[in-house]
């Protein structure tokens, strides 16, 4: 798949505090919250989407992830379909994204009703 921007810079060896929070929580083969676990159940899976999002809110340590804004952004405009990315979980960015096409839609049609008033 071609990307559509640069990802973020996950790691940072000048600033930890700057790094991406998942850095620090790799997934393994039995326990992965950011792109879920073989064998796990959905509910398991589901639990498992929580705690990530968890980590990159903060609400798990009181720290949000510094790249959370830009992790998301990068999902969305890759149209990641898998796993957790800035907080959210796929069926939570397939609505962000969602809204903003219908968003886009509302402005255009405000657009174009603006100029045919003008005309
Ligand atoms: S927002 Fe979450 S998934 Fe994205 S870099 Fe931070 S910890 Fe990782």
């Amino acid at each position: 798949m071609k990307l559509r921007t640069n990802s973020p810079r996950w790691f940072n060896d000048d600033n930890s505090d700057k790094e991406a929070k998942c850095t620090s929580f790799p997934g393994t083969r039995d326990y992965d919250p950011w792109f879920g676990t073989a064998d796990a159940t959905q509910a398991e899976d589901a639990q498992e989407m929580e705690e990530a999002k968890a980590i990159c809110h903060g609400s798990a340590d009181g720290r949000q992830c510094p790249l959370l804004a830009q992790c998301l952004e990068f999902a969305l405009i890759n149209n990641e379909r898998f796993g957790v990315w800035g907080g959210t979980t796929p069926e939570e960015r397939r609505q962000i994204r969602k809204v903003r096409r219908e968003g886009k839609a509302c402005r255009e049609a405000g657009d174009q009703d603006q100029s045919s008033r003008a005309a």
